[in-house]
């Protein structure tokens, strides 16, 4: 055995209660107690580890300003304990208790992260859903829940804008001597008839047809990718469902409310811009205004700019 050997490595018996019978290099520990006069809580547990566990126990941990690894054993069919240990001149255990920290802080970072990525993921959902229902409301007029002009005028121009769309009808429809309405029935049933009236004009179109409210008493109506004889189809449907609805209007030639419908089809494209495509629905509005109202005048050219 060479003389590093010998300064570096020691056993100890202990007995039950945490007497010293033997230590090998401090013979002067002998008859003292781990509990009593050892000035390390470390050893300590490990004798109690050994004690309960009944198995080798593997240590690491400091006496007297020195590190210390070593393992403690209960000798068989005595109630003594045997701890083999060696002074750690190498620094092998400040290295091992450096790399246990380490292996610490690095789970505690990584729990951090993934409790902020979490966090991170909760609230750009939250922002998310918010956005999409503060977006929603921007969209949609106050009085019918239909869109508003803002969103048409965003929808339309997002169309022209698309490398390749179908042919769309814009309708732009009107409630006929709406005016004289108000002034016989007051301006809160006016309020209630544009509801019914958006609400039952959206019964008459598909869901993916955007219904908008275009002005006071005005709407526009944009279908996509429809021929025109079902165009035109689709507007009589809605005057005749307005109509259909039999909402008094003392003071309307019809006494009932109805509504006229000038509808236009355009094949969107630079030639011929959102502003131009709506004049073209208005006149085809006036004109079925100027020749008695109830009724839809359609421009059947399509037009292309
Ligand atoms: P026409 O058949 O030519 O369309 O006649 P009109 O009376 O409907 O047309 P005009 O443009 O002269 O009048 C529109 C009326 O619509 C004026 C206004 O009092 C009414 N109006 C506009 N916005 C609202 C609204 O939000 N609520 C109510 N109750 N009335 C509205
Ligand atoms: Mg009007
Ligand atoms: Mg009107």
């Amino acid at each position: 055995m060479t003389e590093m050997d010998n300064s570096n490595h020691y056993s100890i018996l202990v007995d039950h209660d945490g007497r010293i019978v033997i230590h090998t290099s401090r013979p002067d520990l002998e008859g003292k107690n781990i509990y009593k006069d050892f000035d390390s809580s470390l050893f300590e547990k490990y004798f109690e580890q050994v004690k309960e566990a009944e198995d080798i126990v593997r240590m690491a941990y400091e006496f007297e300003g020195n590190p210390v690894i070593g393992i403690f054993q209960k000798v068989d069919g005595r109630n003594w304990y045997l701890s083999v240990a060696s002074i750690d001149d190498s620094h092998l255990l400040s290295v091992y208790l450096k790399h246990e920290r380490i292996l610490w802080a690095n789970g505690v970072m990584l729990l951090i992260i993934l409790i902020l990525m979490v966090m991170i993921i909760k609230i750009r959902a939250e922002l998310h859903s918010m956005n999409k229902l503060l977006t929603r409301e921007n969209e949609k007029d106050f009085l019918t829940g239909i869109y508003n002009r803002r969103y048409l005028n965003l929808y339309l121009e997002s169309l022209w804008n698309q490398k390749k769309v179908n042919q769309v009808s814009l309708f732009i429809l009107d409630v006929d001597f709406f005016k004289k309405y108000n002034d016989h029935y007051g301006h809160l049933l006016g309020d209630e008839v544009l509801k019914r009236l958006t609400g039952c004009i959206n019964e008459s179109v598909r869901k993916s047809d955007v219904l908008a409210r275009f002005g006071g008493e005005e709407f526009a109506l944009v279908l996509e990718g429809v021929e025109v004889s079902e165009t035109k189809r689709i507007a009589e449907q809605i005057i005749d469902a307005v109509y259909q609805l039999g909402i008094e209007h003392e003071t309307s030639p019809f006494k009932r409310v109805t509504i006229s419908i000038g509808v236009v089809i355009v094949q969107p494209n630079q030639l011929l811009s959102v502003r131009e495509a709506v004049d073209y629905a208005d006149e085809a509005l006036y004109e079925a205004k100027k020749s008695g109202r109830n009724k839809v005048v359609l421009d059947d050219r399509v037009h292309k700019g």
